[in-house]
């Protein structure tokens, strides 16, 4: 599989924010996102200030999720995002919820 960059434009370009696999049942997750855009409103740099463990996106770059509360019956929106479809994730066998199967990435 591609290696996916940790940057600003991927975080932008990701669905992991809007997956129902995460959104509505993660505390874990949403208080993460808080914090993240707390520190955008103040325009201080997340990607830069927070290790990538602690972002709740991203995860075919950073691997699985820190957080313990995302509901997997839910469907994943990996082949909506834009990224997805730069890095062509579809080619390979394991093309989705990268949020719960990746094992390896960026793990500081
Ligand atoms: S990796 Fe897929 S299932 Fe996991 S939060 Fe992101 S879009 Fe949803
Ligand atoms: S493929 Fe999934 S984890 Fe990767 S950027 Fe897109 S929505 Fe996020």
């Amino acid at each position: 599989m591609a290696r996916v960059d940790y940057n600003l434009i991927n975080m932008n370009n990701c669905a992991c924010c809007i997956c129902t696999v995460q959104r509505h049942v993660s505390k874990c997750a949403r208080e993460r996102t808080k914090r993240i855009q707390a520190l955008e409103a103040r325009e201080i740099d997340a990607i830069s200030l927070l290790k990538p463990k602690e972002f709740p996106w991203l995860y075919c770059s950073t691997g699985k999720a820190k957080c313990d509360d995302l509901d997997f019956e839910e469907e994943c929106a990996c082949s909506e995002c834009e990224v997805w479809k730069e890095y062509d994730l579809g080619k390979d066998d394991n093309v989705d919820y990268f949020c719960k199967k990746m094992n390896f990435r960026i793990v500081s």
